[in-house]
């Protein structure tokens, strides 16, 4: 797989199923591309082995990284990387507001440059795409987490007029599943009550409220 195709998603494949997050979908593609690569094709590319040394992986992707089958290029690459701790990072000098590779990552600093040209790619055809501004309102919901991130790129990315068009109508889609989610998580806390306890069986629905929920909240 070429480098380019890695990082390039077509918008159109994670609005079409319009269930779930599309912007999750969007960056589980992106993550398992990039841990993918990190893991085979990359170890011939010396400019990127130059950055997982430098950047080295989070916690979420370095536990993606080792169910991986190639255990070598991992062992080859944690080798340098820890040469270049060793090097560079040791004893570690803490600059007030500098990153250091205790806090950083490959793959999520891949992962945002891509989303980040990708969303500014779904503002512009929102308002150039009638059908695609249709697809758009016609999904199940924004977690929470993208929604913020739509918002705020929206309000930095598009006019005042258009930014109030976008940001309103991914809100009402939002709030719509937020208030369902709630009436769910309620009727989840109803069951808890004893002259509820003969009421037949459950939705799925209101069975994976809280799931549901804190999945919601925080895009995973
Ligand atoms: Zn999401
Ligand atoms: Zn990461």
């Amino acid at each position: 797989m070429l480098k380019d195709t890695i990082y390039t998603i077509p918008i159109s494949d994670v609005f079409e199923p319009r269930c779930g997050c599309p912007i999750c979908l969007m960056r589980d593609m992106l993550e398992n591309r990039n841990v993918e690569y990190v893991m085979g094709a990359a170890m011939m590319e010396p400019d990127i082995r130059v950055q997982t040394n430098k950047y080295g992986f989070c916690t979420e992707h370095f536990s993606m990284i080792v169910v991986q089958k190639n255990r070598l290029s991992l062992a080859l690459m944690l080798e340098t990387h820890l040469d270049e701790l060793n090097k560079k990072h040791f004893p570690l000098n803490v600059k007030k507001g500098e990153a250091t590779p205790a806090n950083t990552c490959y793959v999520c600093n891949e992962i945002s440059a891509s989303m980040d040209k990708m969303l500014e790619t779904i503002l512009t055809l929102y308002f150039a795409d009638s059908s695609f501004k249709k697809l758009v309102n016609e999904q199940e919901f924004f977690c929470y987490q993208h929604y913020e991130l739509l918002v705020k790129k929206a309000s930095v990315k598009l006019n005042k007029k258009q930014s109030a068009i976008f940001i309103k109508d991914i809100t009402e889609i939002t709030r719509k599943y937020l208030l369902s989610l709630r009436d769910d998580v309620h009727s989840f806390s109803k069951m808890f009550d004893y002259r509820n306890a003969n009421i037949a069986e459950k939705s799925d629905d209101v069975k994976f409220s809280l799931e549901r929920a804190i999945s919601f909240l925080t895009g995973r």
